[in-house]
């Protein structure tokens, strides 16, 4: 009674398409004095009505029954995913999961396994990261070599620096000639402090020393811990001096590692350090395209493009994303159409809606057919300055949620028709002219990402 009342208000209140792809899943588990049980059939819907719905799911529960404090979402196989099998569709289909395989055993007991995933034939390489992933592979087949001693990885989250680690470690695991300790800052630090406790530095130092190459990711975190750095400093000494390789990962260069020991940095800093940038456009569309190709289930390029304009952070946001859409898609036999992207990542997309002002658009609209700033809003009506002028406010019009009366205003208090006019004019040339055509998809481009 309690369930179908809840469900009844989640329908109305998400709406039936939401309902019926997510929240239909769900079978209601025991029920006790405190706290009810849901049941979801796969881990990937589990996860996603736990992030959206979650405390929603609380409230209505607590509304019901007061007593109720936790509403516990599990995993129960073979409960009905019912819009999948109705179309016949299993439920277990290979929904990215996390739970990494293993690649090998590393004969350190020390470190942390190895991603199987984080390959170097599954690192799309472009210009931004192109050095990094050079000089990875650089280390993969020659372990310390002059002048890549230690190897220092820096860049934004989620840009691969762990990714190129791995697959560091994993070129060399196979190999079986090195061992291979990869860790994070972090498992360092309370590796550390563990063996303080129980009095077993000695042995822990041991077997630091003891590998070919030690891999430390994320070594910011070590910023203001003194003690772990002094140890990792020691460590890094008496690595390098034997001849072992070792390779660091940073969000940012050793130089601006501000709160390390400058000891430290300075070593750091002498073999050879390696930036990844940012995403560009076109890298994004090849990682997406790799991506899509390795799940198997045909993506169109539409919604690669889609979303490589919209998630410009990184490649695990972008990842993430799209590995929604092919569970989806696996999930509900449904073909990936640039309708249900923009349905099922809702939530994410508007996340990432970056508000363009019709400043920006303007000043790079400007910029672009190199006319003055002011002539947005002049009332100059050579060609020249005029065709610009119409695009800027078209793209305002495209990338803005500005009314027309709106756009007009910042264009020297113009009229909305016209705003109007110079929309229209814009898309019948965009049609006539691919070349102009081209202009405005770059200017629209670069002002999305
Ligand atoms: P970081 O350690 O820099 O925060 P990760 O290495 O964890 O980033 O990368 C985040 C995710 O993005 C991982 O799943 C990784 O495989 C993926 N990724 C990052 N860069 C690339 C790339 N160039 N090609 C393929 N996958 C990538
Ligand atoms: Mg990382």
């Amino acid at each position: 009674m309690h369930w179908a009342r809840i469900c009844a208000r989640l329908q109305t209140e998400v709406g039936e398409v939401e309902y019926r792809t997510w929240l239909k899943q769900i079978t209601l588990g025991p029920v006790d004095e405190d706290e009810v049980t849901l049941f979801l059939p796969t881990r990937f819907l589990r996860d996603w009505v736990r992030g959206q719905y979650g405390d929603r799911l609380n409230d209505l529960w607590s509304a019901e029954i007061a007593a109720v404090r936790r509403v516990e979402l599990q995993v129960q196989r073979g409960t009905p995913a019912r819009a999948a099998s109705a179309q016949g569709v299993a439920v277990d289909a290979p929904v990215p999961e996390p739970a990494p395989p293993v690649v090998a055993e590393i004969r350190n007991d020390l470190a942390a396994p190895l991603d199987s995933r984080f390959t170097f034939d599954s690192f799309v390489v472009g210009k931004p990261n192109e050095f990094a992933y050079a000089c990875a592979r650089r280390v993969a087949e020659r372990p310390s070599s002059a002048g890549f001693n230690p190897l220092f990885l820096y860049g934004g989250v989620g840009l691969g620096k762990t990714h190129l680690m791995h697959a560091i470690g994993s070129e060399l695991v196979r190999d079986g000639r090195v061992s291979v300790a990869y860790m994070s800052a972090e498992k360092f630090m309370y590796r550390f402090i563990a063996a303080i406790r129980s009095q077993s530095t000695m042995q822990f130092k041991e077997q630091l020393r003891s590998v070919d190459v030690l891999m430390i990711d994320d070594l910011q975190f070590l910023i203001g811990k003194d003690n772990t750095q002094e140890e990792f400093f020691h460590t890094f000494n008496a690595l390098v001096d034997a001849g072992r390789q070792i390779v660091v990962s940073a969000d940012k260069s050793p130089s601006d590692l501000s709160g390390l020991e400058d000891r430290l940095r300075t070593r750091l800093g002498c073999g050879m350090v390696a930036d990844i940038h940012a995403t560009t456009f076109e890298l994004r569309i090849s990682i997406l395209e790799a991506k899509a190709q390795a799940s198997g289930v045909p993506v169109p390029p539409k919604v690669l493009e889609f979303l490589a304009h919209k998630i410009t952070t990184n490649v695990r946001e972008l990842e993430g994303a799209l590995n929604r859409l092919i569970a989806h898609a696996q999930m509900f036999g449904r073909p990936v159409t640039l309708e249900s992207t923009q349905e099922v990542l809702h939530d994410i997309l508007k996340a990432h809606d970056r508000r363009v002002t019709i400043e920006e658009i303007q000043r790079k609209v400007a910029e672009h057919w190199n006319i003055r700033l002011t002539d947005m809003s002049s009332a100059r009506r050579s060609q020249a300055v005029a065709r610009p002028r119409q695009v800027a406010m078209y793209l305002s019009k495209q990338l803005t949620s500005r009314s027309l009366p709106e756009i007009g205003r910042k264009f020297g208090n113009r009229d909305h028709t016209t705003v109007m006019h110079a929309v229209s004019r814009v898309t019948d040339l965009m049609q006539l002219d691919s070349a102009f055509a081209e202009d405005v998809e770059l200017l629209r481009r670069m002002l999305e990402s």
